[in-house]
C-alpha cells in the first residue's frame, strides 16, 4: 500500500471510530436516563449492538470501545463475520442471533452463537439442541446454547414468534433439552400496536414464565425507536442497530 493510501485508510478508520464512539456515548446515556426514569439500576439493562449489514471492521472498532456482545440477524452474514474476526483474536466476544432462523441453519448457528433470541417452534428448538450437543461434543462450544423464546404479541404467525398460549409447552421442551438453556423471552412489537401496550403484555408473559422457570430472567425488548418504553416494562437487554451504527446500507431483513 502506498503511503497516501495508508493515510486514507487510517483516516477512514479514525473517522468511523469517532462516529461510533460518539453514538455509543449518547446511547449509553439514553439507556441510563431510561433506567433512572423507570426507577431501575443502570446496570440492570445491557446494550446489545446490532451489527447486521455493517462490516466486521465495525465490530472490531466496537470491541476496542469495550463492547463484547453483538447481535446479528442473518446466519450467512454472521458466520462470515465470526470467521473474519476469529483471525483477529478478539477476546471475550459473545454473538447473539436475533433474526428469524430456518431449521437448516440451526447447526451452523449452534457453533458460533452464545444466545439465540428468536426461537419460536419445537422444530427449531430440536434442531438447535442437536446442533449444540454436537458442538459441545466436538469442543466447538463449552456451554449450552442460551435460548430466548420469541413471543408473538399479535398472534400473527407470519411475523414470527410463538403465540402466547404455546409458550409454556415450548418452554418445557427447551428446559429439558441438554444442549439448550432456557434464558428468557424476546419480542418485537407489532407495527400497528402501541409499543406501551405490547411491552406491558410481554412483561406479564415474562412474569408467568418466571413462575415455572426462575432462571429465565432475560427480557430482550427495545430497539432504536422504543428502548425507553421497553426499559420501563422490564427489558434487560435492548437490541440497537440504527441509533448506534447509522442507517443500514440495505434496509430489508
Ligand atoms: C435489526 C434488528 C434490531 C435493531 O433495530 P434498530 O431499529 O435498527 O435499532 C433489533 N431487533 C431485531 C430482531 C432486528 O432484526
Amino acid at each position: 500500500m502506498s503511503a497516501d493510501a495508508k493515510t486514507e485508510v487510517d483516516g477512514a478508520l479514525a473517522a468511523r471510530t469517532a462516529e461510533l464512539s460518539e453514538n455509543l456515548t449518547g446511547l449509553l446515556a439514553r439507556i441510563e436516563a431510561a433506567c433512572r426514569a423507570a426507577g431501575r439500576a443502570p446496570d440492570s439493562v445491557r446494550l446489545l449492538p446490532v451489527t447486521k449489514f455493517f462490516p466486521a471492521s465495525d465490530v472490531a472498532i466496537l470491541h476496542r470501545l469495550g463492547r463484547r456482545e453483538f447481535g446479528e440477524s442473518r446466519e450467512q452474514e454472521a458466520a462470515a463475520k465470526v470467521a473474519a474476526l476469529r483471525e483477529e483474536d478478539l477476546t471475550g466476544v459473545r454473538w447473539h442471533m436475533i433474526g428469524r432462523l430456518q431449521r437448516n441453519k440451526a447447526r451452523g448457528v449452534a457453533r458460533w452463537a452464545h444466545t439465540v433470541h428468536s426461537v419460536d417452534s419445537e422444530r427449531l428448538a430440536t434442531a438447535l439442541d442437536a446442533g449444540a450437543v454436537a458442538a459441545l461434543e466436538a469442543g466447538e462450544r463449552t456451554e449450552p446454547l442460551r435460548v430466548l423464546l420469541q413471543v408473538s404479541l399479535d398472534d400473527d404467525p407470519a411475523r414470527g414468534g410463538v403465540p402466547a398460549g404455546d409458550l409454556p409447552a415450548l418452554a418445557e421442551r427447551i428446559a429439558g433439552a441438554p444442549g439448550l438453556r432456557l434464558s428468557g423471552l424476546m419480542a418485537i412489537p407489532p407495527l400497528d400496536a402501541k409499543a406501551d401496550a405490547a411491552f406491558a403484555r410481554l412483561a406479564t408473559l415474562h412474569t408467568l414464565l418466571l413462575a415455572d422457570h426462575p432462571d429465565a430472567t432475560e427480557l430482550s425488548a427495545g430497539m432504536s425507536g422504543d428502548l425507553e418504553c421497553a426499559i420501563e416494562h422490564g427489558s434487560t437487554v435492548v437490541r440497537v442497530g440504527t441509533a448506534l451504527m447509522g442507517i443500514r446500507p440495505i434496509t430489508s431483513g
